[in-house]
């Protein structure tokens, strides 16, 4: 296996413990993907993100098609949707974290750009974020409603499911969402509270 392929596995164990450790997913809920060369590196169905193995990762060729690992997430076809529509995209997070599934349940919100604009950080790394109609998980609605809104945003929310995040790296992709997290928490202290988000100018300054 060359160097750098063993390298991104072992990226994949390390950011997937972290996250199960510190409680941004639960149970076997949540996953990730690295592109690779001739394809797709995934973490597999049914094992939670705090307990991967390097060598068991499931591996996807160039097509999409499962040739080595583990059985592949049922939410594959998501990721491979959001890859069609981002070619330049090298990692995508995908988690059932608290406070974003939250806000995905929420009946009165912008369904074109769910959260505020409400510090400069969560403007930097995420911007606007889509809500994807539901679907049950695994649906080929849902990979396709997903593909279609991730020509226009690297950042999705899945209603009454959860976020996920396409970024050109795995160390950004897992950036982003974890501020995402940090928003949705953020929102829903702020909810019910008179708060200033950032305005229109104090946005256009950050791009
Ligand atoms: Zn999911």
């Amino acid at each position: 296996m060359p160097n750098a392929e063993s390298h991104t596995r072992d990226r994949i164990c390390e950011l997937g413990s972290s996250l199960f450790t510190r409680g941004l997913t639960s149970g076997s809920s949540g996953n990730i993907s690295v592109r690779i060369g001739d394809g797709w590196l995934m973490t597999p169905t049914g094992v939670p993100l705090g307990r991967l193995d390097p060598s068991r990762l499931t591996r996807l060729d160039g097509s999409g098609k499962f040739v080595g690992g583990d059985p592949p997430t049922k939410e594959c076809s998501l990721h491979l949707a959001m890859y069609a529509a981002r070619p330049r995209e090298q990692a995508i997070v995908h988690l059932h974290s608290t406070y974003s599934t939250a806000v995905s349940c929420l009946d009165d919100v912008d369904s074109a750009d769910v959260l505020p604009p409400l510090t400069a950080y969560y403007v930097m790394r995420v911007g606007r974020l889509p809500l994807v109609p539901y679907f049950p998980p695994g649906d080929m609605g849902l990979a396709e409603a997903a593909g279609r809104l991730a020509h226009d945003s690297p950042a999705l929310l899945l209603a009454n499911h959860g976020p996920i995040v396409a970024a050109p790296s795995l160390d950004a992709a897992a950036d982003a969402i974890e501020v995402l997290e940090q928003t949705a928490r953020l929102f829903l202290l702020l909810r019910e509270q008179k708060y200033r988000a950032l305005t229109d100018e104090q946005v256009r300054r950050l791009s």
